[in-house]
């Protein structure tokens, strides 16, 4: 059995308790390796090898900086079947999606921040008739924390990391406890690049512990967190008093809107994968359908088809679609909203039990499920389930898909489907929402800015944005 380790100070370290947690394969639902249960004195640890990193990193040029991010991420790419592996193994998402996704994205994200703070500038502003003239430093914080979920583990640890460090930070870090592996194989990677000791810190442990102890330590001035919303507001309550600065990427309740003049093939085939990529496990995912009703009846059963026919499978076959969810007390969890749904008078229309994988039968892999609801306000409607289950019904106009679309406590991403270009304009304005695709999804550019309104979240990631939050502004105003 692998030991996971901390990574502190450049080395690979055991907790100061000898503390252990089991690390579990979703797909098997077997024990395979353990991690650290580290306490608030290997985070204080961590901490102190940030600090002392802090000086000499934060002067270090942009071109050097920028070179060292770059063989990071070339290293990555080096290292795309062992990472997809791990990552596949502790997440039990498809292994092909690992590799064509997962992996490539945590590259291209150190990629992109080593080239985006070369280019990273600050303003100058002329007092006219005053004599006077102001600048802004943009300088990094000093030691900053990043907490990220188990969904795409590796693409949101790094999505944090790159702009940290690219701007001056020092960083410490705790991936999930569920998915810890590919963030332990990351400090091998960042030392065979040359990242200075102390640059990047990771502790493994549990949300409630070592995530908290992160966040209370009041000498880490900013938290970039991505993860629910009730962590999410948790986090923002602990912090407050110290006023440490917080970007929170928190959950979603996407709606995925069709009008009947889209296009009707290329909608289909990109709704099966907004409902159910990644086993539906992603923030973005448009887990609310509504579908104008002269074609509904008609997107029923064609959407229905295609679900049924998606192979829920051992995320190593190349031809799994849907592999196992990523954790027993999760997929008890999604599990529990068929129920509700059906409480509620849903229709399953199809989906909606365990399955078993010969040879994996204590794997935690679930039918994908469609729900056709009663009413907007249900439970299933308004809840973030994260899991592949979706639910569908009918509107009949644009005024009443916005108010179903917009009566939700989140406000992520929505996805709209219509040639109307009118309406594009007149929805995208409306739409509660950080995030809006229209007749495609989860096409991403990373100078894009990232994030949600209402309780999606505080702040956005992401492109420059990425780079203001992890620096402050600091105004010189010389008189001449
Ligand atoms: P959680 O909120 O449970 O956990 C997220 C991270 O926070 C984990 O590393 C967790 O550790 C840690 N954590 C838990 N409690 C605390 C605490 N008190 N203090 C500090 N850290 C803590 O989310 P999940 O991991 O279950 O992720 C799924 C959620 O993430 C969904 O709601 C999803 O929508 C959201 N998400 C949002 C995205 C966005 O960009 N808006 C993108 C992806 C996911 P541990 O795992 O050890 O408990």
């Amino acid at each position: 059995m692998e030991n996971i380790q901390n990574y502190i100070n450049g080395q690979f370290t055991n907790p100061v308790s000898d503390d252990w947690i089991d690390n579990y394969n979703p797909a098997s639902g077997e024990v395979y390796s353990q991690i650290p249960n580290s306490s608030k004195d290997d985070v204080e640890n961590a901490y102190k090898s940030a600090k002392s990193a802090f000086k000499q990193w934060s002067q270090t040029t942009l071109e050097e900086r920028s070179r060292i991010m770059l063989k990071i991420s070339e290293l990555i790419e080096t290292n795309l079947d062992r990472l997809a592996e791990a990552e596949s193994k502790d997440n039990g998402k498809p292994l092909w999606l690992a590799k064509a996704v997962d992996i490539p994205r945590a590259s291209s994200n150190f990629r992109f921040f080593a080239n985006a703070i070369t280019q990273f500038a600050s303003e100058s502003h002329e007092s006219v008739g005053q004599n006077a003239i102001n600048y802004t430093l943009r300088q990094p914080i000093g030691v900053v924390g990043c907490i990220s979920p188990w969904n795409l583990p590796l693409y949101l640890f790094t999505w944090k990391i790159a702009p940290a460090i690219a701007a001056g930070n020092c960083v410490v870090a705790k991936p999930s406890e569920v998915t810890p592996m590919t963030a332990y194989l990351l400090g091998e990677i960042c030392n065979e690049a040359g990242l200075p000791k102390g640059v990047l810190n990771i502790v493994h442990g549990l949300g409630g512990s070592t995530g908290q102890a992160i966040v209370e330590n009041p000498d880490i001035k900013a938290i970039s967190f991505t993860g629910g919303t009730a962590t999410g507001a948790h986090i923002a309550r602990t912090a407050a008093p110290m006023f440490k600065k917080l970007s929170l990427e928190l959950g979603g309740k996407n709606p995925n809107i069709i009008f009947a003049d889209c296009d009707y093939d290329d909608m289909l085939t990109t709704t099966v994968r907004s409902s159910f990529a990644n086993q539906g496990q992603i923030c973005l995912c448009g887990s609310r359908i509504f579908v104008e009703d002269s074609i509904y009846e008609k997107f029923k059963t064609d959407f229905v088809d295609r679900v049924k026919h998606l192979k829920v499978g051992h995320p190593s076959n190349a031809d799994t679609k849907v592999g196992a969810l990523v954790s027993k007390p999760h997929l008890k969890k999604v599990m529990s909203y068929i129920d509700i749904a059906k409480d509620e008078g849903g229709t399953i229309l199809c989906g909606g039990n365990r399955i078993t994988i010969e040879g994996y039968e204590d794997g935690y892999y679930l039918q994908p499920t469609v729900i056709e609801v009663l009413s907007d306000e249900c439970r299933v409607n308004q809840e973030e389930i994260f899991g592949p289950v979706v639910t569908i019904m009918s509107f009949s106009s644009e005024q009443e898909v916005l108010a179903m679309a917009n009566k939700v406590d989140y406000g992520l991403s929505a996805t709209l489907w219509t040639n109307d270009l009118k309406r594009t304009m007149r929805m995208s304005t409306q739409l509660q929402a950080g995030i809006i695709w229209v007749n495609t999804w989860l096409m991403r550019d990373l100078r894009t800015p990232f994030g949600g309104v209402k309780n999606s979240g505080v702040g956005r990631e992401g492109g420059f944005e990425a780079l203001r939050f992890f620096t402050e502004a600091k105004n010189v105003c010389i008189k001449y």
